[in-house]
């Protein structure tokens, strides 16, 4: 299989490439043949059928990105202003960003350190009369523990809307992410576990809740009159290029996953003897996590510490990641809330190098540099 993005230097090891093939060449050409280039055209409506069945779920609907799949949740579960929504400190800016769209205040509450998702202990001190929904994330590919949420959520009536961006095809207990909550949210950037270039979906069973979706993503349009829109909507559609990129990927998504539970295990054979100076990537008894992106923490403070240590990758030329900052100390979500836990995982978390084409020895030189680094 050939991958199309070349980096400059081809010793580089980026982060996370796509694996783009034949597959994806074959029906990209064939959605520009056929002259359907925009949001009409049959791999639109293929890519939302098959990814339905991925996802478990009734319905699929295909979107501009996963922040617009966000937005759009909220929008459709008609949230607005006053209404508080809880998410994760520890979080990509678009969970927050999306809640803030709708005029909405995001609400943080600290990951559980254990599987830097929402802690669901956590959850229940922050709800109050405007509350509306939890927007639990499955972070760098590790499902958040929904039954405790699912129960909060019922006993406080809340919508639960999954940020799955991160995690397609990750399992909690015997469910598969995305299909849990009120309302499942995919993303297809470039560099999620598959592309689309930019994408996102969103899956549900609702039926109502799916219409109004379908609705507001295609400018509030009346199903029966023509230029006719009885609602503010959006223009969030998925154009058919991209879904037939999306149909290509969709169909090699288990040896994706598959190879990013390898890469997985391989880091963790490598670096295991660096425990506790390290803590590995967690996965919980009950979740198959999909090692998005592999990551680690490193507890050392001073000159071996987790800056320098991507310092040093960076010289060996190999990309690496930290950890997102806690929302609470984002310029525009800044507050003076202690959330201990999403604050120390961001400042000794660090993301590495797990694209599915990267090879076992390239994972072992890597570890050879991390460990002789922290020697
Ligand atoms: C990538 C991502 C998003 C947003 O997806 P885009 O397609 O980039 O808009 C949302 N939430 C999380 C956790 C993400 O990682």
């Amino acid at each position: 299989m050939t991958h199309l993005a070349k980096t400059i230097n081809s010793n580089f090891i980026p982060i996370a490439e796509p694996w783009i093939g034949k597959e994806e060449e074959v029906l990209v050409l064939d959605a520009l043949r056929s002259g359907w280039i925009s949001s009409i055209g049959r791999y639109v409506g293929e890519f939302e059928d098959e990814f339905a069945r991925f996802a478990s779920a009734k319905h699929a609907i295909t979107v501009s990105n996963g922040t617009a799949a966000l937005h759009l949740a909220l929008v459709a579960l008609e949230i607005g202003p006053g209404d508080e929504i809880i998410i994760p400190d520890l979080t990509y800016i678009a969970t927050a960003n999306a809640v803030a769209y709708t005029g909405a205040t995001p609400v943080l509450v600290d990951v559980d350190k254990d599987t830097w998702t929402i802690d669901p202990n956590k959850i229940e001190a922050k709800i109050n009369r405007r509350t509306k929904a939890i927007i639990p994330v499955h972070l760098y590919g590790h499902p958040a523990d929904m039954d405790p949420i699912m129960a909060i959520s019922r006993k406080h009536n809340l919508f639960v809307i999954e940020d799955a961006a991160e995690a397609h095809g990750a399992i909690y207990k015997n469910q598969v992410v995305g299909s849990i909550g009120t309302i499942g949210c995919f993303s297809f950037f470039g560099n999620k576990i598959i592309t689309t270039g930019e994408g996102g979906m969103l899956t549900l069973n609702n039926n109502t809740l799916a219409e109004k979706i379908r609705i507001l993503k295609n400018q509030g349009v009346s199903k029966t009159k023509k230029y006719f829109h009885p609602e503010i909507g959006f223009n969030y559609r998925m154009t058919n290029i991209q879904a037939a990129i999306g149909l290509a990927q969709l169909r090699k998504v288990q040896k994706v996953i598959d190879r990013k539970i390898a890469i997985a295990k391989l880091y963790q054979k490598f670096l295991s003897p660096l425990v506790p100076q390290v803590t590995l990537h967690p996965q919980a008894e009950w979740a198959r996590c999909v090692f998005w992106l592999y990551s680690i923490l490193i507890h050392n403070k001073g000159i071996k510490n987790r800056d320098h240590l991507m310092e040093a990758l960076k010289e060996s030329n190999i990309d690496s990641r930290p950890f997102f900052y806690p929302i609470h100390h984002q310029p525009k979500y800044k507050s003076k809330d202690r959330l201990p836990v999403s604050e120390n995982l961001s400042t000794s978390g660090i993301n590495l190098p797990s694209s599915p084409n990267l090879t076992d020895e390239k994972i072992e030189y890597i570890c050879k540099k991390i460990i002789t680094f922290l020697d």
